[in-house]
């Protein structure tokens, strides 16, 4: 079978962050070092093989660099400083671009400058909205915070939340479909029985919140760090989401719903300042390289957290029309977080990691049974 060669994927994963993946010379240490990297799955090697060969195809269907969690050792142990755990990284971005259907991933993710004009302009927009709301539909006072006559009623921010909750939820089911369509039906691939999807279906649950296979890096840190920032960003969603009301009344403390945003509060401004600091003293491999998105990313999530906190401490002061006008900043930051990142950037890996380990256990069962891949009989692959 003709393999088709892109000789200009190199040159556009350096936009996405796979800047050294040239200087590779295919010893294989990398590989040997990653306590994830088995058979099928042998990565970062192969990944780095198709991409200096210009495989797009085959890049675009493969598992692997989501099995990566991006611990660093593999950078540690490459003799040619190529970097393969951001190489990884860097193919993991170009492999969300490659999902989404809009294209705005890709543009987002090669174009720092056109990342930052779409969050300024998210943010406008979610102010003026929730402003002339506020001011014109709502008929509250920007004097009042909660209860008759509020500014942002819970009510209404609920339904704003939950609408906007099922757009970004349609969008990236969209860009998992694409996923399993680049990764599971591809002639490589094995046809998988239905049964089979059933069976191993509580997978994802389990990596979606424990992301356990990341214990096994040596480096334990980002693990601990990951899930903490998983952790609380999931329980403020569930808060917001669900539990608004109690989490706006006030001013007095609801201890029952403040404890578990005082405790998420922390983990999201710890982890994030981490992150930060780890990033400015590039104190380890996977702090070396910082993409444009990672800065936006975290920024971001600095700049959530702390209007958040801020406007929490302005209600609880008896400060309503500072504490209203907190609330839009802090939404200014909200609305464009959750709508570039969930679908087209970093958070969608949450979806995209999980989702991975599935489809190759399914894979892996599913040759276990002596299904034959789409393509026929397996053949070594001239990149392998
Ligand atoms: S990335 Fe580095 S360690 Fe891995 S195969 Fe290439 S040269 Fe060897
Ligand atoms: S960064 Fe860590 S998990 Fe990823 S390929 Fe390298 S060693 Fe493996």
């Amino acid at each position: 079978m003709a393999v088709r060669v892109n000789p200009e994927l190199i040159d556009d994963l350096q936009h996405f962050g796979a800047k050294d993946a040239v200087k590779c010379y295919q010893c294989g240490n990398c590989s040997a070092a990653c306590s994830h990297s088995d058979d099928p799955y042998v990565f970062p090697r192969k990944s780095m093989r198709y991409l200096q060969m210009g495989l797009e195809k085959p890049l675009r269907s493969a598992l692997d660099p989501w099995l990566c969690y991006y611990c660093g050792k593999c950078s540690e142990q490459c003799p040619r400083g190529a970097e393969p755990g951001e190489t990884m990284m860097g193919v993991r971005r170009w492999l969300t671009s490659e999902y989404d259907f809009t294209g705005i991933s890709r543009l987002l993710y090669r174009s720092w400058s056109s990342e930052l004009m779409a969050i300024l302009v998210v943010a406008a927009l979610t102010g003026v909205g929730f402003l002339s709301y506020g001011y014109l539909g709502g008929g509250g006072k920007l004097s009042v915070y909660d209860g008759p006559g509020a500014f942002l009623p819970p009510h209404a921010i609920h339904v704003f939340d939950w609408t906007m909750g099922i757009i970004l939820a349609l969008l990236l089911s969209i860009n998992c479909i694409r996923m399993w369509h680049f990764t599971m039906r591809n002639e490589h691939a094995t046809p998988v029985r239905p049964a089979l999807y059933v069976r191993y279906l509580l997978l994802l649950p389990v990596h979606f919140f424990t992301q356990k296979r990341f214990r096994h890096c040596e480096n334990k840190t980002p693990w601990t760090n990951h899930l903490i920032l998983m952790l609380s960003y999931l329980t403020m969603l569930t808060l917001i989401m669900v539990f608004l009301k109690q989490m706006q009344e006030g001013p007095q403390v609801n201890w029952y719903a403040h404890t578990f945003g005082y405790l998420s509060a922390m983990g999201l401004v710890g982890t994030t300042i981490f992150a930060i600091h780890g990033r400015i003293k590039k104190d380890a491999a996977y702090h070396r390289h910082s993409h444009e998105s990672d800065w936006m990313f975290l920024g971001l999530l600095l700049f959530v957290s702390v209007t958040g906190i801020v406007q929490h401490i302005l209600h609880r002061a008896g400060l309503p029309m500072a504490a209203n006008i907190t609330y839009v900043v802090h939404l200014m930051g909200v609305v464009p977080m959750l709508a570039l990142e969930v679908p087209f950037s970093k958070w969608s890996h949450l979806a995209y990691r999980p989702l991975a380990i599935y489809f190759a256990q399914l894979q892996q069962a599913a040759q276990a049974e002596g299904a034959l891949p789409f393509g026929g009989p397996a053949e070594a692959h001239p990149a392998a």
